[in-house]
């Protein structure tokens, strides 16, 4: 396996600019401000007011800052509710660094992909998020800092194939890490397949929803060829089973390729007042007290929290040699 040393140099880049992966700090590498679910073809931003949307998310956002958490990653993809300009309002009021993305989310069946994403070539997809790496989003200066994709599982699909080559060029081209919305280990390996025939390193590739993945020896398969397993529902529960998964990879020796996030949030458009929000605290009040009980040190800690989202997300291309 390459061995990368974390290096001061690298950089990632927030809703406001670019900045040193050391200054990620507690970093939740997978969480939604706001998800407007109605389908590709029908939202805009027109659906929400930025003002309303504040109002409700702030307080989880100055709640988790109290704890600790310097960064957030916004995992909401374009078509399904990203807004740059409310990200960066909202890091700005909170005083959270918020990251947010590129790319295309084929899962729910395309239902959020635009035209566009069914008709063009891979190398035409990847121009389109290389330039909002290079140019910024929607007309503004905020460029991502990471790829967002999303694939059906168990088998991939030919457009869904596509969106992963998409990524890979991108990724080429950008250094930006590839997040991908995965579940079973079935569709994780076919990506990585992917990548690998495409020269990207598996390092570049983070495992969304690895927790969907109940045989644990995957976990340790994938993590050992550099990929990220991500393990990001902790908002929903099931506090002893994520514990056994970080707890199985580091014995394994692996707890260096363990991402963690809540997959919480989030601001329902179509929903009265965005409806019932779910906070991103349960990692520090239930699957915290949970490892250390079972030995691990606040070194182990810092290692799923800091030292890690720095490794995984600073942009840096990972080429197969
Ligand atoms: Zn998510």
């Amino acid at each position: 396996m390459m061995i990368i040393k974390q290096n001061p140099a690298l950089f990632i880049n927030t809703v406001n600019g670019r900045m040193p992966v050391t200054s990620l700090g507690i970093s939740l590498i997978h969480e939604h401000f706001l998800v407007d679910f109605i389908g590709a073809d029908k939202t805009n931003e027109k659906r929400w007011s930025k003002d309303e949307v504040i109002k409700k998310v702030l307080p989880y956002l100055l709640e988790v800052k109290k704890i600790g958490v310097k960064t957030i990653f916004d995992c909401t993809p374009a078509f399904l509710g990203r807004d740059v300009l409310l990200q960066k309002r909202l890091s700005d009021e909170s005083g959270l660094q918020v990251i947010t993305n590129t790319g295309y989310y084929g899962a729910v069946q395309n239902k959020y992909l635009p035209q566009w994403a069914f008709t063009e070539g891979k190398e035409q997809l990847a121009k389109r998020w290389i330039s909002e790496f290079e140019n910024g989003i929607d007309g503004t200066a905020i460029k991502p800092g990471f790829i967002k994709i999303g694939v059906d599982a168990p088998h991939l699909s030919a457009l869904h194939r596509k969106l992963v080559k998409a990524a890979a060029i991108t990724h080429l081209k950008t250094g930006l890490t590839i997040c991908s919305h995965t579940g079973p280990a079935v569709a994780a390996f076919g990506e990585l397949d992917i990548l690998q025939t495409m020269t990207v390193h598996p390092s570049a590739f983070v495992w969304t929803h690895a927790q969907m993945e109940k045989d644990k020896s995957l976990h340790v398969k994938a993590a050992r060829m550099g990929t990220w397993i991500s393990l990001d529902g902790i908002g929903w529960g099931e506090f002893e089973n994520y514990a056994d998964s970080i707890n199985n990879l580091k014995i394994a020796g692996l707890l260096n390729r363990v991402l963690i996030s809540h997959d919480a949030g989030w601001y329902k458009p179509d929903e009265k007042d965005g409806g019932n929000f779910t906070g991103f605290t349960n990692i520090f009040t239930q699957l915290l007290p949970i490892l250390m009980k079972r030995g691990f040190t606040e070194n182990d800690v810092m290692q799923l929290l800091v030292k890690n989202p720095a490794e995984a997300f600073g942009i840096r291309i990972r080429k197969l040699v």
